[in-house]
């Protein structure tokens, strides 16, 4: 096998939606778009499902397709992106529930699926989705008439506890829901760990789930693992890779890996990350390829069969630092191409 294996520790995964659940009283949601910030929805969803999750959320209706096939009868999915045109047979046939963002969307679902559930999304300073405080104003009445079964904001700076943001958005959703008989969602992973103030009556944590920051605290989730298809002595003075970019100093051992930066591994990443074989750290060398990766093993005691780049030793945030992103774009980055393994769950 060349391809690399990608471990899903579903046990880490539900202990860390148990452990976001249990820091207030509000029922835990759990967003697994991006196909389970890339881990897989189906078993994503099945794993939380199993450990108490009723509330799922998706960006899109296709999504909430595959994951109610994953789930079967129950379990409640919410559409983020709310009822785009073309969606109606989809929300109707599957059960899903649009977050209406707009009086557009509010009238194409009321026409299309009258008495279909719903949940709406109002704007409280991102100004990413949802209904402004001026168009709210003019629709509450007939919308909230229509009982809507969640009404939702987001927070632009949930991960960082000190914004005046969250404060503004958090008193913002207060007034715009003031007098409403219906239940509340306003906090991501991020405003989960802010303050009980901002959990309501459904939390929908994402990222923590899946081991990233801001929940430090989270158990990592994944790691991956990346054969090794060949190994070389090179002598001092010889170079490896495109543009022979990097030079053998000493006397070395280089292992070439059967990844690339078509399985997300950025090239930009070449001179910045190691891979480890247990516990020794193997710097990468030289250029990234599109499918292969050389590394330095020269400090190991024999060859090895594979390596990590994610594993004990390496977490996706080093890895998403070193690539100037964010962890939640390293998970969803992860190839198609990988024997997904899942554990537990
Ligand atoms: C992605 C998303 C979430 C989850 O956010 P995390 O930071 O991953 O916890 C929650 N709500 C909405 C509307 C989202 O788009």
């Amino acid at each position: 096998m060349s391809t690399a294996t990608l471990t899903i520790d579903l046990g880490a995964l539900t202990s860390n939606w148990s452990a976001l659940a249990a820091m207030g009283q509000a029922e835990a949601g759990a967003v697994v778009k991006g196909d389970g910030y890339g881990l897989g929805a189906a078993r994503v969803g099945r794993a939380l499902a199993k450990a108490g999750a009723r509330t799922f959320f998706v960006a899109v209706a296709e999504e909430g397709v595959a994951l109610r096939q994953a789930l079967g009868p129950g379990p409640v999915i919410y559409i983020l992106s709310g009822h785009m045109a073309g969606d109606a047979d989809m929300l109707g046939d599957l059960d899903l529930t649009p977050i209406l963002n707009s009086l557009d969307q509010m009238i194409r679902h009321l026409e299309a699926l009258p008495s279909h559930p719903f949940g709406l999304q109002l704007d409280t300073g991102m100004n990413r989705l949802g209904m402004e405080p001026n168009e709210w104003a003019a629709v509450r009445d007939i919308a909230v008439a229509q009982n809507p079964q969640l009404i939702i904001s987001h927070l632009a700076c949930g991960d960082q506890s000190g914004a005046a943001m969250n404060t503004q958005q958090l008193s913002t959703f207060r007034q715009m829901t003031a007098g409403l008989d219906c239940p509340l969602s306003l906090a991501n992973t991020g405003g989960i760990l802010l303050d009980k103030a901002y959990h309501f009556d459904v939390t929908r944590p994402g990222i923590g789930l899946y081991g990233g920051l801001p929940f430090a605290r989270a158990r990592p989730v994944v790691s991956l693992d990346i054969p090794v298809i060949q190994c070389r002595d090179v002598a001092p003075g010889e170079a490896v890779g495109y543009q022979g970019a990097w030079r053998a100093r000493r006397p070395s051992r280089v292992a070439t890996l059967g990844a690339g930066y078509a399985d997300g591994i950025l090239r930009c990443l070449g001179d910045r990350i190691d891979v480890w074989a247990d516990d020794v750290r193997c710097p990468v060398i030289g250029r990234i390829s599109m499918d292969l990766i050389c590394v330095d093993v020269t400090d190991t005691s024999s060859d090895p069969r594979s390596v990590a780049l994610l594993g004990p030793q390496q977490g996706i945030e080093t890895l998403a630092e070193a690539a100037g992103t964010v962890g939640y774009e390293i998970l969803t980055s992860m190839s198609p191409r990988y024997t997904r393994r899942y554990l537990g769950g």
